[in-house]
């Protein structure tokens, strides 16, 4: 009998939800209580510097040392009184997810014998040089000149973790270049702002800034640490190779909006209460569609700060959910069978006025300039669909695009019935009649029931990869495990790109005698022509869809590494470089980075699969054959041949069908090993990365097809890997 395998099962199935209490009576008694807010700053700093601060986070001013010193002592404080005895530089790598190296307050004293004293100055706030060339770069640093730098982002605040200040900051090279996801994110944010704004003033002078803002929603599967603990697959890819589908898994959809399970609504309590401290504005939580997976949203904030927020939330999802005897899966497609994980970036851009650029408004003037904004945002993804693609993919989320459950591996925009009939409508009308001015001057769309008929876009689309939802785009294709600044990095400068051609458009028709509103309308009239390729209101999973879009000449790769190459065609080279966001150098250098990264999730991958073929699965399977041969033998010890063979037969048919599958798998996990040979011999990133996808990969579904026969058969208590209905319905 498999005794790890029921031990575990039994364990996890007696775990009782543990007791949480709330920190405090009212969530705002202790909101934000480890972050270096506004309101702490107000405490530990004086005013000047305060102000200093602020015009750097709003006006971009460089922060000079002696500022920065005034800073660094006034967090210090703050930090020690909340038990820090530590800081960091808190990074976000090519490699997803966060990086951190910690040093200790402690210097000597300046004086001969001195003592330690705790020391943090403005110099170690503003950079650091942390031995960091073991970060992919994709060649930019080579190790002999490993130097590379942090630098503070004075626009996310500083947080105390455990006995750690973490200071957010951007990674660069000696000479320049980002080596992270974090610095091109704020440069494509300043694109962004830079642009809108001077779109901005055609309809309203008094708008200095545009904000772009992220709200995501974050999916994610718990598993029972017990039973993960023995799933070498889940502990080293975080996804299962293997597995059988469950009897029942989400066919009666009763687990969507279901009640939570009491383990992980305590589990779900206990990571708000620690998110609060951190200031992260953790709104709803929810059963998802796969059984034991889960969904957690925030209210929605500033870009930088909100993307810092989520890979906090995911460091903090992931330890909390060991204190409830969980583990947590990010990874996009833990189960095959039932949904994967995504991560919707809900994106809008906004203005310091306060008005949203994306919510229609109440008023003509705010209509034309909703209506701008709408059709730039679909002229960029029109434009970059392969690019954005790009952005979003990986080894992960290949699993989950696609695959029947998540918007096709194919970038289209869907807008709903009623800003459709609008553009529709704009596309047909004749300039003149387009535009009225009334007895008040004020601009008309010549279309009087926009206002009140906008507001009320409700319509849905799930599976579209791009849904304009009543006064944002919802980027549905981002990974669960995904740094979103990866997604908004690309979706930022492009729209920025956009919107400095439309006003070099729209200046070149005003200074050829047109008005303002004419030339508006002229330019927006010949983009919704243009860009109605993009648009797609139908069902994104049929084939039909597939067909179509490649006829419309959009992006329709579906392998992985020839995906990323839209990040260096001529158009998207142009474009980042036109706003400053990313170099060719940088672009050429972050995709050897993917192919790299993608290569070794797929070897790792093939690795565990082998492993637990010839470890796990072929011993079982032959183990349970033997037995069955001693029963047969048995039966032709005691009856007459004929009879023998009729009592025995389903055994011996069994016996061959144990044979046939084994001799299956030895064979492809023998070919696959013997690909990997070959594809680790190749040199260059991107043709191994190629090798992976084409030569390594296919065999994962063939090893795992007889895999999952065999377990159908085999004896139940022998079978030592928990089983996909004990991975997904304990809890
Ligand atoms: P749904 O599941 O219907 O998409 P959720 O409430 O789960 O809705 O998530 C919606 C997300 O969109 C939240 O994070 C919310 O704060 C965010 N959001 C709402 N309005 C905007 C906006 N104008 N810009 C960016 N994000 C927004
Ligand atoms: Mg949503």
């Amino acid at each position: 009998m498999s005794s790890l395998r029921f031990k575990a099962v039994e364990e996890a199935f007696k775990k009782k939800a543990i007791c949480v209490e709330a920190p405090g009576k009212l969530t705002s008694e202790y909101y934000g209580k480890y972050v270096f807010s506004r309101n702490a700053m107000a405490k530990y700093l004086a005013k000047d510097t305060m102000g200093a601060i602020q015009n750097a986070v709003n006006n971009g001013v460089v922060l000079d040392r002696d500022i920065a010193d005034h800073v660094a002592a006034g967090m210090k404080r703050w930090a020690m009184e909340m038990g820090a005895t530590h800081y960091t530089h808190w990074f976000q790598p090519l490699t997803d997810g966060t990086a951190e190296k910690h040093d200790s307050f402690i210097e000597y004293e300046d004086v001969p014998g001195g003592n330690v004293i705790e020391d943090f100055s403005g110099k170690l706030l503003a950079q650091q040089e942390p031995d960091a060339s073991s970060f992919p770069n994709g060649g930019i640093r080579s190790t002999f000149e490993a130097r590379g730098y942090t630098a503070w982002d004075p626009s996310s605040p500083a947080f105390v973790m455990d006995d750690t200040l973490c200071i957010p900051t951007i990674f660069i090279s000696y000479t320049g270049e980002s080596l992270d996801l974090k610095a091109p994110l704020l440069k494509a944010i300043n694109a962004v702002n830079s642009a809108a704004t001077a779109v901005c003033q055609y309809f309203d002078p008094n708008v200095k800034k545009v904000v772009s803002y992220l709200g995501w929603e974050q999916e994610y599967f718990l598993v029972d640490e017990s039973l993960y603990a023995t799933r070498p697959d889940l502990a080293l890819t975080g996804r299962t190779l293997l597995g059988h589908e469950s009897a029942k898994n989400q066919q009666l959809e009763d687990h969507y909006f279901g009640a939570v399970p009491s383990r992980v609504a305590a589990y779900m309590k206990d990571l708000e209460f620690e998110a609060y401290k951190y200031a992260i504005p953790l709104k709803t939580r929810h059963n998802e569609v796969a059984p034991n997976q889960f969904e957690l949203a925030p209210i929605f904030g500033e870009a930088n700060l909100s993307n810092d927020q989520n890979l906090l939330v995911m460091s903090l999802m992931k330890k909390v959910a060991r204190r409830h005897g969980f583990r947590l899966l990010l990874h996009e497609k833990p189960f095959a069978g039932v949904n994967g994980s995504g991560k919707h970036n809900n994106w809008s851009l906004g203005t310091d006025t306060g008005v949203g650029l994306l919510t229609p408004g109440k008023t003509p003037e705010e209509n034309l300039q909703f209506i701008t904004f709408l059709v730039n945002t679909l002229m960029a993804v029109y434009k970059h669909n392969g690019l954005l693609k790009a952005s979003i993919m990986t080894a992960n989320n290949a699993h989950r695009l696609g695959a029947n459950e998540a918007p096709p591996a194919i970038v289209s925009a869907f807008l709903g019935s009623q800003i459709s009939a609008v553009l529709n409508k704009l596309e047909a009308s004749t300039t003149d009649e387009a535009i009225v001015m009334d007895a008040k001057k004020r601009l008309s769309l010549g279309i009087p029931h926009i206002p009140e008929v906008l507001l009320d876009n409700t319509d849905r689309n799930r599976t579209s990869p791009f849904a304009f939802t009543g006064n944002r785009f919802e980027f549905r294709a981002v990974g669960s495990s995904a740094n979103c600044a990866s997604a908004l990095i690309a979706l930022n400068s492009a729209v920025a790109a956009q919107l400095v051609e439309f006003k070099d458009e729209v200046d070149a028709k005003i200074s050829g005698g047109k008005t303002k509103e004419k030339a508006i309308f002229e330019v927006l009239k010949k983009y919704i022509k243009e860009s109605k390729p993009i648009r797609f209101d139908g069902n994104g999973y049929s084939d039909e869809w597939k067909e179509e879009a490649a006829a419309r000449g959009l992006d329709c790769e579906t392998s992985v590494p020839e995906i990323y190459k839209a990040y260096t065609t001529p158009e998207s080279i142009a474009m980042f470089a036109k706003n400053g966001v990313l170099s060719e150098k940088e672009l050429h250098a972050r995709n050897e980075v993917k192919w790299e990264i993608y290569t070794k999730k797929i070897q790792i991958e093939a690795r565990v699969l082998g492993d637990l073929c010839m470890n796990h699965i072929i011993p079982v399977a032959t183990k349970y054959q033997s037995l069955l041969l001693d029963n047969v033998a048995k039966i032709y010890n005691i009856y007459p041949a004929d009879q023998a063979a009729v009592l025995g037969s389903m055994n011996k048919s069994l016996i061959e069908e144990i044979a046939k599958r084994i001799t299956n798998i030895k064979n492809n996990v023998d070919a696959m090993i013997q690909e990997r040979r070959c594809a680790n011999v190749i040199d260059h990133e991107y043709d191994k990365a190629v090798a992976y996808h084409d030569k390594v990969f296919p065999y994962f579904e063939m090893i795992r097809y007889d895999v999952d026969k065999l377990e159908l058969i085999v004896d139940n208590e022998m079978w030592t890997l928990p089983k996909y209905r004990e991975l997904l319905f304990i809890r």
